[in-house]
């Protein structure tokens, strides 16, 4: 069975109507706000909205003034957590155009997702227009201050007033967009992170690879353990051994070796496919090293910087780039030195990564795509 179709009124490609705001933010008040945005604390004067029935498929796109949706108390999501999101950032280059990175990636992953929490998939062509809709109307609010930009937040929630357990029969999907600022205001710092050896965040045909709100929750309460001992983040192992790495709650992990080798977790399944992670694979192969995705424990890790093999490590994500690891905690014992310096590889392909996002290098695998035209 496939929810994707929908045989109705569904047009291909969907038809495109504006709603403008009538009580937009001032400019002045915009400007204040983009100067110190902060992260996910104000958001433009649109959205994006399209809604979706199993008997109309996609219908109804539009931009409309940002604000509060109306759900029914009884709607799906509210129960039973049929939600998928993605994130991505819209950057303003030196000549004030607007771009994105690879979006057709996060638009493939949001039809896995979607396809995963039994949600109707929404085209790549429609995904991406979305974005280009919004970015059009609020395209003010794309700052323009060094490592700042535009967060984008696609997500797609069940919202039938039905409290049978099934896949809901409709479906809203939703961009806002928050403008955000340099993840690390003065400077890259290394950070210290949590094992979590009480909690997992997916099990073995879970919902791990998925983007959804669900995984989230379920991480919450060890990044609060987290917190509490003095650590950024939290890290998760596999659920079924308790022994290999596979991620932080919200990003992919990275260990450098000293013989020009890199290594991540292999994706199992239960690891989120990062499209950071996937650009640093490219970009480090690149460079000439050997990148090998395989197993990683806890142990191999103790081993390796015990020894010197393992030089670096560092997590990245969309929403920080790449950061840099200074020291894993435990209960038990400790890997590495809270005061240790970020990585020389780790800061390198930062730069080069963040280079190619805001125009300031060559785009050689034409992994931008413009937004304002
Ligand atoms: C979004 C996410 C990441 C990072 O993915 P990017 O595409 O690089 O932003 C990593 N882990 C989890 C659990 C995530 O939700």
């Amino acid at each position: 069975m496939t929810l994707a179709a929908g045989t109705g009124t569904e047009s291909f490609p969907l038809a495109w109507e504006h709603r403008p705001s009538e009580s937009a933010i001032a400019e002045a008040r915009r400007e204040e706000i983009l100067a110190n945005p902060g992260f996910g604390k104000h958001f433009t004067d649109h959205m994006v909205a399209i809604d979706w029935t199993l008997e109309d498929g996609w219908y109804d796109a539009r931009v409309q003034p940002y604000g509060p949706l109306l759900l029914d108390p009884a709607a799906s999501v509210l129960h039973y957590a049929q939600e998928i999101f993605e994130g991505l950032k819209a950057y303003r280059h030196d000549d004030g155009s607007v771009w994105t990175f690879r979006p057709e990636k996060n638009a493939e992953r949001f039809q896995r997702s979607a396809r995963r929490l039994a949600l109707p998939e929404l085209s790549t062509d429609d995904f991406l227009e979305s974005l280009r809709r919004l970015v059009a109307v609020d395209n003010d609010w794309v700052p323009s201050g060094e490592d700042t930009s535009l967060y984008l937040r696609p997500f797609m929630i069940a919202n039938e007033s039905f409290l049978g357990v099934r896949a809901a029969q409709k479906v809203g999907y939703y961009v806002i967009a928050s403008p955000a600022g340099a993840y690390f205001s003065g400077g890259v710092k290394p950070v210290s992170i949590w094992l979590s050896t009480t909690y997992t965040r997916a099990g073995r045909g879970g919902t791990g690879a998925a983007k959804c709100g669900g995984n989230y929750a379920a991480s919450l309460l060890p990044q609060q353990e987290a917190a509490e001992n003095g650590c950024a983040q939290v890290l998760f192992l596999d659920a079924e051994t308790g022994t290999h790495i596979e991620e932080l709650g919200g990003m992919n992990i990275f260990f450098v070796h000293k013989d020009n080798r890199v290594v991540t977790p292999e994706l199992t399944g239960s690891i989120l496919e990062g499209v950071t992670r996937d650009s640093i694979i490219q970009l480090v192969r690149d460079r000439g090293y050997e990148v090998e995705e395989r197993a990683v424990s806890v142990e191999d890790w103790r081993a390796g910087v015990e020894s010197g093999d393992i030089t670096e490590v560092f997590a990245c994500g969309t929403a920080a780039v790449i950061t840099p690891i200074a020291e894993l905690k435990t209960s038990e014992f400790s890997i590495g030195s809270a005061d240790a310096e970020a990585g020389e590889l780790t800061m390198s392909i930062r730069e080069e990564l963040t280079d190619i996002q805001y125009g300031r290098r060559d785009d050689r695998h034409n992994w931008l795509y413009r937004l304002d035209a």
